[in-house]
């Protein structure tokens, strides 16, 4: 039996498994997490509105009626592309002869990753509750303070990074702070809050047309959000932002800073590069062929975004969920073809259009010749992401959530997990304090 494997269980590669459910081979697919990861709904899980269950599901669920395909929990570190063998991190090596590579990305911080711990990014479950809980636990510390600037700075979020992410972010904060939290606390008021959206470029969701992010600028200054665009931030700290702009530098105090201004393919990229003598992008992913192939390596597909796919309009696709699903799908249904000895034609992206979300009723929408902005964009964009959540019992939760938060504005998962400042560990007992009594 052909055996094909597939390292990722993400959207480009969890297609590719599904896309050979019927086929004589036998798959392994292989990921360093047990779950497949919604990512385009983190940033609802970073404020609040979701559950971390809600957004992921166990990739052995998923596959567990194809019975062609086991499912190994490990980490691919090297290959051996000489024997066919991919190498995990304990030392197994998992033989192949078909190999699709779906390993993504990870946040990048141009050469400073020291503002990492300051500016925590969103790529995983954990950097979307690591954010809840420094969104909620600014509240609460804003809420003891009673020195002003300090109180000033606990309350002011900065957001670096206009895309897509840093846009979503900014509208679901602003909503926390405007509507949700509105009636919670006494000593401040969240309305007070400043949320800060910092973009290097001239303007916000610079892949959309100018007169959607005009669009989506405007709701966002609707809602509160102050948005700051051709800004560099040259240094992260504590304390908070500093900004560079052409003729001066700004420094924000702010207590909670967020990244979405970055991301780079995941190191695999380089290791796989190293083995098989293929080109890597300046962002470290691999030039692939028109087929999503290596150079010289027809077994090897390279898919979503780990893959630089420069064969249609000579610029590389870009990281989205779509490609990478198209483009598993189609390594998949290549391997079947060329089984069966037919020809293979090569991959041809089918762009069905660009959606961001801003906050309730408001999203921008580009599809086809068509941009639009408003309550119709909004209402594609919730219909997409149930369409695309994986699990049908995931749908119906992420469903029956999204209706009771637009009645009631409640955010209901709005839990401080894991290690707070200044606070012991949950199950911790007391630790006495001594003082001196008058
Ligand atoms: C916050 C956020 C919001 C987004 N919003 C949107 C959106 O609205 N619309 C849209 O189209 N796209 C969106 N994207 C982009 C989209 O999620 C990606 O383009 C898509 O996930 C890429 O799919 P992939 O299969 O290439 O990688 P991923 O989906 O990232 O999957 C990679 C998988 O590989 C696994 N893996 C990584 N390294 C290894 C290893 N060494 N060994 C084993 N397993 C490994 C990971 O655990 C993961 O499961 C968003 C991304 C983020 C982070």
């Amino acid at each position: 039996m052909h055996r094909v494997v597939i390292v990722g269980g993400g959207f480009g590669g969890l297609n590719a498994a599904l896309a050979l459910r019927k086929a004589p081979v036998e798959v392994t697919v292989i990921d360093r997490r047990n779950f497949h990861l919604f990512q385009p709904l983190l940033y609802q899980v970073a404020t609040g509105a979701l559950s971390p269950g809600e957004i992921a599901s166990p990739i052995r669920n998923i596959l567990h009626a194809q019975k062609n395909t086991r499912v190994l929990l490990g980490e691919m570190c090297g290959l051996d592309a000489n024997a066919r063998e991919v190498i995990l991190a304990d030392g197994e090596r998992v033989g192949y002869d078909s190999l699709i590579v779906a390993a993504g990305t990870v946040d990048f911080y141009f050469g400073h990753d020291d503002w990492k711990k300051n500016a925590p990014g969103l790529k995983s479950i954990e950097d979307a509750t690591e954010i809840r809980k420094r969104i909620l636990f600014a509240f609460e510390a804003a809420e003891r303070e009673t020195d002003v600037p300090t109180r000033r700075a606990w309350l002011t979020f900065v957001l670096v990074g206009g895309g897509p992410t840093g846009v979503e972010l900014s509208g679901a904060l602003a909503e926390i702070a405007n509507d949700t939290l509105r009636h919670d606390f006494r000593s401040i008021d969240p309305r007070d809050a400043a949320i800060i959206l910092v973009e290097g470029k001239g303007r916000i969701l610079e892949t959309f047309p100018e007169d959607l992010s005009k669009a989506a600028e405007t709701v966002l200054q609707r809602k509160g959000v102050k948005t700051v665009a051709s800004g560099q931030v040259t240094q992260i700290t504590d304390d908070g932002v500093t900004v560079k702009f052409k003729d001066r530098e700004e420094k924000i105090a702010a207590k909670t800073v967020l990244w979405a201004a970055g991301v780079r393919a995941s190191g695999l990229g380089k290791i796989v590069a190293d083995q098989t003598g293929a080109q890597v992008a300046k962002n470290g992913s691999v030039v692939v062929e028109p087929d999503c192939s290596i150079k010289g390596h027809p077994e090897i597909f390279i898919v979503g975004d780990l893959a630089s796919f420069t064969h249609q309009g000579g610029k590389p696709l870009p990281g989205v969920a779509q490609v990478a699903i198209q483009q598993g799908t189609y390594a998949a249904k290549t391997i079947v073809k060329r089984l069966k000895n037919e020809p293979v034609k090569p991959f041809h992206y089918w762009d069905k259009g660009n959606l961001a979300v801003i906050g309730r009723l408001a999203a921008v929408a580009q599809i086809g010749r068509f941009d639009f902005h408003g309550a119709l964009a909004w209402f594609i964009w919730l219909f997409v992401h149930i369409l695309y959540l994986v699990g049908f019992e995931n749908r119906m939760v992420v469903l029956m959530e999204w209706a009771f938060n637009y009645f009631t504005h409640n955010r209901s998962a709005r839990l401080i997990t894991g290690p707070t400042p200044g606070l012991p560990a949950p199950s911790a007992e007391p630790e006495p304090v001594t003082y001196a009594s008058h």
